[in-house]
C-alpha cells in the first residue's frame, strides 16, 4: 500500500494534483484546484462517475442566506447554521462547522457557477426527497426540540432542479464533469489506485492498476483521497458498524474503504467510524408525523417529527428494535416506503387494548401511553419530547392501526458516515494531530461535518464534499 519513491523506476506522469475518485468530492477538488492554476489528474476506478453521489437524491445542505433561501423568504446566517450543526452534534469540531457555515453561500454560488442548475422555489411538504424540481425543503432536526432552541431555524436542503425523486445528484455530476472537462481537468477511468508513494514522510503521487498494467502518477502539490466509503466491506462493516448488520447498504460498488486503508497506511487515523446513516422513514405522508412510536414497552421515545434518520437511529436503539407507529383513523395512511421497505400494517383495531394484547404489550402501558398523548395534545403540549404544535393531535378516532418499524422487520437502509480525520484544511491527521504532508482527503472517505443519523441532515454529504474537496484544492496550491 505504501511504496517508496526509490521502488519506481518511470512515473507514467507527473502532474500538480492527483485526486483519487470521481465522485462529489473529487469533482470540486479537481475543479477547485485546476481553477488555481494547477495541472490536475482525476484517476477513477470505474469507467465513468458511477460512484455513490451519482445516485444520490442531489440534496446539498447549505444556508447563511443563499439566493434561494432569499428569494423564498428565509433568514438565515452563517452563526445559526454553526450554531444548528454544533447543537446536534456530540463533540462538534468547531473550525470545520465554523468555515462550512461561513463559506456555505459561496458554495452554492460556486455550484451554480459551475452549471448545477437550482430552482428559486419552497417545498414546505415533510418528505424525504421532493418528487418535483422543487428547491428547499427542511431535512434535518431544525424545527425539532431542542435543537430549534438552540439554533434559529431555517431550511437548508437545496435540491437540485430536477424532476423525480432520483437523478438529482446524477445531474449535478453531469454537470461538474463536464465543467471540469471543459478548464483542463484530466481524468483517466478504469484506474485502481491501490497504492500512495512517500519520499521523507510525504505523500508525493500514487501507484494504481489500470487492467494489470502497473501505473505510477507523481503529484508536486499533493493527492486528494475521495474514493468513498466502507459500506461494501464486509470486514470493515464487521469491525465498526456490527449493530446495524442487516441494514441494506446504499451507495456506489467500488464503497470498499480501500482509499481510507490508504489513509491509514500512510499514518492517518480515522474518526467516527461507528457512525452510520440508517433510515426506514416513518413520512411521507406528513400526516404520520401525527401518530406515534412506542416500543415493545407501549413507551413513547423519540420526537416523531424528527428528521427521519434520527428517528430511525432511535428504533435501532429499543429493546429487541422493537417499535411500532400507531395512528387513528383520521391520520391513517400507508407510509410511502410501506412497500419497498416491508414496514407491514400489523392490523386495525376496535380498542386500544386490543392493539395492546396483539403487541404483547403489557396490560395497561399502551392504554396510558395513549391516554396521557392525547390529553397532552388536546392541550397542544408534548412536554416529554417537545413535539411541535403543528402535528400534535389527539388519537382518539377509532379505530386504530399499528404499523412494525422494528429493525430487523422493517427494511433499513445506510451508508457509512466515518473516515479518515481530516483537518479545516481537509490534509490527512496523524495520531499526534499533525497533518501528513500532501495528503488530503474528502467525501465519504473522510470524517467530515455529519457523525451519525443524529447528527445527520440530507445533502451534509454532498455539500461536506464538496467544501472539503474543495479546501484541500486551496490549501494544496497555497
Ligand atoms: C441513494 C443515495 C442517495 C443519497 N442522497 C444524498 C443526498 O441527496 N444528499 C447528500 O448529501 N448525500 C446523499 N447521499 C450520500 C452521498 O451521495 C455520498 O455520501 C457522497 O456522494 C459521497 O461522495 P464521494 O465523492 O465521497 O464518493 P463517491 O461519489 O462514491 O465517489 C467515489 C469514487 O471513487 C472511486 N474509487 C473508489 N476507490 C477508488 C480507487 N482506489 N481508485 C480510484 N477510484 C476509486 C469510485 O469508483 C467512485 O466513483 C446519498 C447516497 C445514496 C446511496
Amino acid at each position: 500500500m505504501i511504496q517508496t519513491v526509490d521502488a519506481i523506476e518511470i512515473w507514467t506522469a507527473e502532474v500538480d494534483f492527483i485526486v483519487v475518485g470521481y465522485g462529489i468530492a473529487g469533482v470540486c477538488g479537481a475543479i477547485e484546484a485546476r481553477a488555481g492554476g494547477l495541472s490536475v489528474l482525476v484517476l477513477e476506478r470505474s469507467s465513468g462517475c458511477s460512484g455513490s453521489s451519482a445516485m444520490a437524491s442531489g440534496h446539498f445542505y447549505l444556508g447563511g442566506g443563499t439566493a434561494v433561501q432569499t428569494a423564498c423568504g428565509f433568514a438565515d446566517s452563517a452563526q445559526a447554521l454553526t450554531d444548528y450543526l454544533a447543537a446536534v452534534t456530540d463533540a462538534p469540531e468547531r473550525d470545520k462547522i465554523e468555515a462550512f457555515a461561513a463559506g456555505s453561500v459561496e458554495l452554492f454560488d460556486w455550484l451554480e457557477a459551475c452549471g448545477v442548475p437550482f430552482d428559486r422555489s419552497y417545498f414546505p411538504t415533510k418528505a424525504v426527497i421532493q418528487e418535483g424540481r422543487e428547491c428547499l425543503i427542511w431535512t434535518g432536526n431544525e424545527r425539532v426540540w431542542p435543537f430549534c432552541d438552540q439554533a434559529q431555524p431555517a431550511p437548508r436542503g437545496h435540491k437540485v432542479a430536477w424532476d423525480g425523486k432520483d437523478g438529482a445528484g446524477g445531474l449535478a455530476m453531469r454537470r461538474l464533469v463536464a465543467h471540469a472537462g471543459q478548464i483542463g481537468v484530466d481524468a483517466r477511468y478504469d484506474v485502481q489506485v491501490d497504492s500512495l508513494v512517500m519520499q521523507d514522510g510525504q505523500v508525493i503521487g500514487v501507484g494504481a492498476n489500470h487492467f494489470g498494467e502497473r501505473l505510477y502518477f507523481r503529484a508536486k502539490h499533493g493527492v486528494l483521497l475521495a474514493g468513498g466509503g466502507f459500506g461494501r466491506n464486509p470486514a470493515m462493516m464487521a469491525r465498526h458498524l456490527a449493530r446495524f448488520a442487516g441494514v441494506t447498504i446504499l451507495g456506489g460498488e467500488h464503497d470498499d474503504g480501500g482509499v481510507i486503508q490508504l489513509g491509514e497506511a500512510a499514518g492517518g487515523t480515522t474518526a467516527h467510524m461507528n457512525g452510520m446513516l440508517v433510515t426506514s422513514p416513518i413520512y411521507p405522508p406528513e400526516q404520520l408525523v401525527q401518530g406515534i412510536l412506542v416500543n415493545c414497552a407501549g413507551r413513547r421515545f423519540v420526537t416523531e417529527d424528527s428528521y427521519h434518520t434520527r428517528t430511525s437511529l432511535a428504533i435501532i436503539e429499543q429493546p429487541e428494535g422493537i417499535a411500532y407507529l400507531i395512528v387513528d383513523s383520521a391520520t391513517f395512511a400507508y407510509p410511502d416506503w410501506y412497500q419497498q421497505a416491508n414496514q407491514s400494517l400489523i392490523d386495525g383495531f376496535e380498542t386500544i387494548a386490543e392493539m395492546e394484547a396483539r403487541l404483547a404489550i403489557s396490560d395497561g402501558a399502551m392504554q396510558a401511553t395513549m391516554a396521557e398523548y392525547n390529553r397532552q395534545a388536546a392541550a397542544g403540549e408534548d412536554p416529554a419530547f417537545g413535539k411541535h404544535p403543528d402535528w400534535l393531535k389527539p388519537l382518539d378516532e377509532g379505530p386504530w392501526a399499528a404499523f412494525d418499524f422494528s429493525f430487523g422487520r422493517a427494511g433499513f437502509n445506510g451508508f457509512t458516515l466515518g473516515g479518515l480525520r481530516i483537518s479545516v484544511h481537509a490534509e490527512v491527521l496523524d495520531g499526534r494531530d499533525k497533518p501528513i504532508p500532501g495528503l488530503y482527503a474528502a467525501g465519504a472517505c473522510a470524517s467530515m461535518l455529519a457523525h451519525d443519523a443524529n447528527n445527520y441532515a440530507s445533502g451534509i454529504s454532498l455539500a461536506g464534499g464538496a467544501f472539503f474537496g474543495r479546501q484541500a484544492a486551496h490549501h494544496a496550491r497555497a
